[in-house]
């Protein structure tokens, strides 16, 4: 053999033992954050990563139980000179981790400062020449725009006078798991003086704590002609909205039902639309609007009415009436129906 064949026998010979390596067709080559102020306003925290090549391969990961890390994967990439952690000061972002985790698989772990999942978009960048930017992995964290929560027409300037039903020494009626009439009233009524008073109007409470309104053990007609004084000697009051829960001796009665006096038109329509909001949110039975003779309503100078939330002897009503959110709902209900009683 010509020694010139042998020469380029070898090499082939020494191609093919050689370990197979191939450089990854990225190496991260650029870093640098900024905040951008996107056309529609919206404040961007804004991570650019570039490399060399083009058309990188990622993939974004957001694991359901640690939704304060935002990775991207970048395949077919090495880290290159990039720092390995790299602390970020932005309210959004506390640092970047630059981590090889697996062969030519590069992570880019972003770690939030709170959960913003819904908040972020990752994408690629074409070369900049004249920004001397090349190719590169953007990732865009918005600012979560804090919602605020719509005004609700027709409360603002308003007087309302709660009541919440029974306090201190008469807890009202009392739940087979123990939940009291007193509380899940007291729970309530604060609730819809918060989205009253946020809204604009001016709310009286008949009480704020668990306690007697006249006075520890008063006698009924005491304790109740207290409660209707709040809203009588105070002349600007609008509205009287007196809050219980009902009560029977078999734990299957159920159902919500809202009261009026029955010769006041104004009390009907108050008792009517809160009823209508009540029945929407809370979905219970709806047991109607009804007239009765309770002394609050009765003997209010003002529309007045008495809302029955549902039945604290039922098992399942009571579950509802002392959780957080149902409570929430049916706050926001009362609301949207003193609402309509005002605009409609
Ligand atoms: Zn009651």
């Amino acid at each position: 053999m010509p020694i010139r064949f042998f020469v380029v026998f070898l090499m082939f010979a020494l191609c093919l033992c050689a370990p197979k390596y191939t450089l990854a067709s990225h190496t991260l080559n650029y870093f640098k954050t900024s905040t951008v102020t996107e056309e529609s306003g919206d404040e961007v925290f804004r991570i650019e990563i570039g490399m060399s090549g083009k058309d990188v391969k990622y993939e974004t990961i957001v694991k359901p139980y640690l939704k304060t890390r935002l990775a991207v994967r970048l395949k077919d990439t090495e880290p290159g000179k990039l720092d390995r952690i790299i602390n970020v000061k932005n309210p959004l972002v506390n640092k970047i981790k630059v981590q090889e985790v697996g062969e030519k698989l590069t992570q880019i772990a972003v770690e939030l400062n709170e959960d913003l999942t819904d908040n972020y978009k990752v994408y690629t960048m074409e070369r900049d020449k004249r920004a001397k930017k090349p190719y590169r992995l953007v990732i865009d964290i918005k600012k979560p725009v804090k919602k605020q929560k719509a005004t609700i027409e027709g409360i603002k300037g308003r007087a309302v006078v709660l009541d919440p039903g029974h306090g201190g020494s008469d807890s009202g009626a009392i739940g087979p798991s123990g939940a009291r009439e007193c509380d899940v009233a007291l729970s309530v009524s604060l609730k819809v003086r918060d989205i009253l008073t946020s809204n604009g109007a001016s709310v009286r409470m008949t009480r704020e704590t668990d306690k007697d309104v006249y006075g520890w053990n008063a006698t009924a007609p005491q304790e109740l002609r207290a409660r209707v004084n709040v809203g009588n000697y105070a002349p600007e009051t609008d509205i009287f909205v007196s809050v219980h829960c009902n009560a029977f001796a078999s734990p299957t009665a159920h159902g919500m039902e809202t009261y009026y006096f029955a010769t006041s038109s104004k009390g009907k329509k108050l008792a009517s639309l809160i009823n209508e909001e009540l029945a929407a949110a809370g979905g219970l039975t709806n047991r109607g609007v009804k007239t009765a003779n309770f002394y609050v309503i009765k003997n209010s100078d003002k529309p007045a009415t008495l809302l029955e939330l549902a039945f604290i002897t039922n098992p399942r009503e009571e579950e509802l009436l002392t959780d957080e959110d149902y409570q929430n709902k049916l706050a926001e209900a009362i609301v949207k129906g003193i609402a309509r009683y005002f605009s409609e």
